[in-house]
């Protein structure tokens, strides 16, 4: 756990949120500024700054963050009409909270490219 790091709180439970999806390795939760109508972060529990920061170590806990996405998805009613996935990294990726996170948006149609 990093000081300091909200993610880390969230994962630790020092913060509530309303998990949509939660096991082991990862916890999954609505955005608090969504831009979507369905608009969930997926996080893992351990502190990973972005995904530059990920090493080989990292590689079946990552496995297992992505192989989560259908269920996430399928809990938040999203499978028939499909959604997108984010990870924003460093500035120029649009990232704000330096913990790694994966964005899963729904809901409406998305456009491309992003803004
Ligand atoms: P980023 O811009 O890819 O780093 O995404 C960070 C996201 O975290 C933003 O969409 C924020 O709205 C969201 N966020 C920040 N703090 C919280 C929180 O305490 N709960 C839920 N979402 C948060």
């Amino acid at each position: 756990m990093q000081q300091d790091c909200i993610f880390c709180k969230i994962a630790a439970n020092e913060i509530p949120v309303k998990a949509v999806y939660e096991d082991e390795d990862i916890i999954a939760f609505p955005d608090i500024n969504p831009a979507a109508p369905v608009h969930l972060l997926v996080i893992p529990k351990q502190h990973i700054t972005n995904i530059l920061e990920a090493t080989p170590a990292d590689a079946a806990m990552l496995g297992r963050l992505m192989a989560a996405i259908p269920k996430i998805a399928a809990i938040a009613g999203l499978t028939e009409d499909g959604f997108r996935t984010i990870i924003n990294t460093k500035d120029n990726g649009g990232q704000t909270v330096y913990h790694l996170h994966l964005h899963i948006l729904g809901g409406r149609f998305m456009t491309w490219p992003p803004g």
